[in-house]
């Protein structure tokens, strides 16, 4: 059977899916560019890669995209913080710019959002870059307190499940739990305030040594046990090109990688992920399959 083939049952429609789309043209543009993909949630960069500022995003009406969000029933939005950011940086000049940066990403991204939803804001944790990790939990806690002080409530900031490459803080849950438990003694996230969570990155969280692909219930129960399953509020669905604890954090298309097809169909099907929005980040492949349609078709 083709996947043009493959019947989408409603469990398949359902789901918040989407890929990581552009902002050449502006919000309007993200609303026709996730129609024209079947896309129901989706992520984009707020500013370039490098941290300059979107001009279009900054000057054009996001109402448009309000109202897909509101009208459309899409969303959750998973908008993605550029890379540049390091909040556990050695240069407090650049942890400055990241920090203000956030800060004006949360604030332009609260205008996106219809009344009464949030719009998630993944990033980074950071690299320690030598300084060791209980520094780099450190800094990116004490940079976060500062990013939430002008985070609109409607903005929900989340942690990125990182693959252990280099320096890079976020590959352990119980270091994510850690800048949580700061956020939370610093009393800058809860009711009423900006939430804080996590997104849970397929290829990472394998690459980075928790074997999803063997035992994803066990992976998530230690989840629970550490961060909590009610902090888990997104899915980066990617698979990988390398194998277990690799620690390369190189993603594969969908099937194509060492997680696989099946992997991906317990995903989709799976009580707890299959409710949270997942965005493909994989590199572009060599067939024509619509990997938002094998997604859709692999949900029961
Ligand atoms: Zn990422």
């Amino acid at each position: 059977m083709t996947e043009e083939e493959t019947p989408i049952t409603p469990a398949g429609v359902a789901l918040k899916l989407g890929q990581h789309l552009s902002t050449t043209d502006g919000w309007a543009g993200l609303v026709q560019q996730a129609k024209a993909a079947g896309n129901t949630s989706f992520a984009f960069f707020p500013r370039s890669p490098y941290g300059r500022e979107s001009k279009k995003l900054k000057t054009q009406d996001p109402t448009p995209l309000v109202e897909a969000q509101r009208d459309l029933g899409w969303g959750p939005l998973v908008v993605h913080a550029p890379y540049v950011y390091n909040l556990a940086g050695k240069d407090a000049s650049k942890r400055t710019f990241a920090i203000t940066s956030m800060q004006d990403d949360a604030q332009l991204l609260s205008t996106a959002v219809p009344d009464g939803h949030q719009i998630y804001f993944n990033f980074h944790p950071g690299s320690h870059v030598g300084q060791g990790i209980d520094t780099g939990i450190e800094l990116i806690a004490e940079g976060l307190t500062q990013v939430f002080e002008k985070t609109p409530s409607n903005v929900t900031i989340l942690l990125e499940t990182m693959a252990g490459k280099g320096t890079e803080v976020g590959s352990r849950f119980e270091e994510l739990a850690e800048i949580i438990a700061r956020l939370e003694a610093a009393g800058v996230s809860g009711p009423g305030a900006p939430g804080i969570g996590v997104t849970l990155d397929t290829c990472h969280v394998y690459d980075g040594g928790y074997d999803v692909k063997q035992n994803l219930t066990g992976v998530l129960a230690e989840f629970d046990a550490t961060v909590g399953l009610n902090r888990l509020k997104a899915i980066h669905i990617n698979d990988s090109k390398f194998g277990f604890e690799s620690h390369k954090d190189r993603h594969a298309p969908i099937g194509l990688g060492e997680l696989g097809v099946d992997f991906f169909r317990e995903v989709v099907n799976n009580p707890t992920l299959k409710k949270l929005p997942m965005i493909l980040e994989t590199p572009p492949r060599d067939d024509d399959v619509d990997e938002v349609a094998l997604l859709r078709g692999l949900a029961e």
